[in-house]
């Protein structure tokens, strides 16, 4: 066990591992405290549910995302 993580630290590490890849030691401190922690589990469900909806908004997947409006990319 290296250390315990915080809530702010996981929610911190869940939006980190879109990003880059983890290391194995942050993906043992993340998986040992959403174990524990309903919160967190909860936020991370967020998260994906969010970035999923983010991809598919920028792969022009959903009607409501017009392909070519791009001004903000
Ligand atoms: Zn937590």
């Amino acid at each position: 066990m290296s250390r315990t993580l915080s809530c702010r630290d996981t929610t911190v590490l869940v939006s980190d591992g879109r990003d880059r890849r983890l290391s194995l030691e942050e993906l043992a401190d993340l998986r040992g405290h959403l174990t524990g922690c309903v919160r967190c589990q909860a936020a991370r469900e967020q998260f994906e549910i969010l970035f999923r909806g983010i991809e598919r908004y920028l792969h022009g997947d959903t009607p409501d995302a017009p392909i070519g409006r791009g001004t903000d990319v």
